[in-house]
């Protein structure tokens, strides 16, 4: 059966889009598929979405030549305060304080906003005369055939290919399809994330302030602008998502204190009911999963997306070593390397920050006396808090080369 690209990606979101640019790197054409009907990034408008990138993920997009286009508008992450409270009460004594001086590799990550990402991204997608990517395709069927792989669009048309990779986010037909089970749970909460502008400088200072509802995350952005992932239980959240910008804002002023001084919000507000969800197999024959679609987790550490530019890099080099050695990169055999090297990790991840939002996500007096007690004291062991940096910044465990 002839082929028409090494790889089919299904999903163009930011991993999606990443996986091609990757395997063009190494010589691999593949064809990108995704559900939405047109490139609205090229509206370059912000919407309100912004990710903190870990320093694995920035030297990922260093060695694909993404970073030089993202540069300019990052704002590196310099400190994290770490505080716990109640509404009305305000802030506890004790927090929790990590210096960007206690690693010597540089800011600990950066804040970008979702736009220039994607904008990076399809610069680079469009200059490639390796990847074809494809807009109003949604991909509805995949077989197995001989020594090769097809999957079958809303229109009828049918791609040939190697391996099918699916970045299709946390509720991925195609793993449902494959019956690939998930293992997980929901939240009783939603993430209400929106950006301010405000009258303050924030000093690359980001905050992530505990409260009994769950935790709120202020991070800096460029200027005097500020990313805000707000996370309430769902009746709240609900109620607080249907008010309009006057109401939501002096909700959110009753959190966030004067610190920034006045401020306003700026884009779209968002919001996200979360839930935890590992796939229990990232492979199967001639199919990987990336990204959301393998494992989906609790925003709490920022580091969602970061673990899918680790799934890319990883798979990418598994596939890369198996093409040069002339093996099958779409077999089982090989795929397995990319599972056993990211699986462990990945849900190692999802069960921490699940800990983690269980601990501080609530009233429990004792809990709370505990995280305080706890917050004193790791505040004041240098080497600890290094060790904990050094993981937020994904450089922790066997780095796959594209991170190095
Ligand atoms: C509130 C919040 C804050 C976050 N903050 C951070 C952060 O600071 N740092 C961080 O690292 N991570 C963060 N994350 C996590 C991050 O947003 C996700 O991990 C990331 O966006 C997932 O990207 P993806 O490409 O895997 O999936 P998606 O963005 O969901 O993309 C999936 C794509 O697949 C397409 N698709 C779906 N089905 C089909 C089909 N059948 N055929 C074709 N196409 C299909 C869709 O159209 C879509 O484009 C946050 C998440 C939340 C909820």
């Amino acid at each position: 059966m002839a082929i028409d690209s090494d790889i089919i990606i299904i999903g163009g979101g930011l991993n999606g889009s990443l996986m091609a640019i990757v395997a063009a790197k190494f010589g691999l054409s593949s064809i990108v598929l995704d559900a939405k009907e047109n490139d609205t990034s090229r509206e370059n408008r912000f919407d309100g979405r912004s990710y903190a990138l870990a320093l694995s993920s920035i030297r990922l997009l260093k060695n694909i030549d993404v970073f030089d286009d993202i540069r300019d508008n990052s704002q590196p992450i310099l400190d994290i305060k770490i505080l716990d409270g109640k509404l009305v009460q305000g802030p506890s004594q004790f927090s929790l304080h990590f210096d960007n001086n206690d690693i010597h590799d540089g800011p600990m990550g950066q804040m970008v906003e979702d736009r220039f990402i994607r904008n990076a991204l399809f610069a680079k997608i469009y200059e490639s005369d390796q990847i074809d990517y494809k807009f109003a395709s949604e991909v509805m069927e995949h077989k197995r055939e001989k020594g090769c792989i097809s999957v079958k669009l809303r229109n009828g048309n049918k791609l040939h290919t190697r391996l099918v990779i699916g970045a299709d986010g946390k509720n991925s037909e195609l793993a449902r399809r494959a019956g690939i089970k998930k293992t997980g749970w929901k939240y009783n909460q939603t993430a209400l994330v929106c950006a301010i502008e405000h009258e303050i400088e924030h000093n690359g200072l980001a905050w992530q302030y505990f409260l009994p509802n769950g935790p709120l995350a202020v991070l800096p952005m460029k200027g005097k602008h500020s990313s805000v992932v707000w996370t309430e239980q769902n009746i709240y959240a609900k109620a607080v998502n249907s008010y309009d910008k006057t109401k939501y804002t002096s909700i959110l002023e009753a959190r966030l204190g004067n610190f920034l001084g006045k401020f306003k919000i700026i884009g779209d507000r968002h919001s996200y009911p979360l839930e935890l969800k590992i796939a229990d197999q990232f492979v199967d024959e001639r199919l990987a999963l990336v990204g959301d679609a393998a494992h989906s987790i609790h925003p709490i550490a920022g580091q969602g997306l970061n673990a899918g530019f680790k799934d890319i890099a990883v798979l990418a080099q598994v596939i890369e070593d198996a093409f040069l050695r002339g093996e099958d990169f779409g077999s089982l055999g090989v795929l397995k390397r990319y599972e056993e090297w990211r699986r462990f990790d990945s849900v190692q991840l999802a069960y921490s920050t699940d800990l983690f939002n269980k601990l501080f996500s609530n009233e429990n007096e004792a809990l709370r006396l505990a995280r305080n007690v706890g917050m004193k004291i790791l505040d004041s062991i240098p080497g600890v808090k290094q060790k904990i940096i050094k993981e937020a910044t994904g450089l922790t465990g066997e780095l796959p080369r594209l991170m190095h």
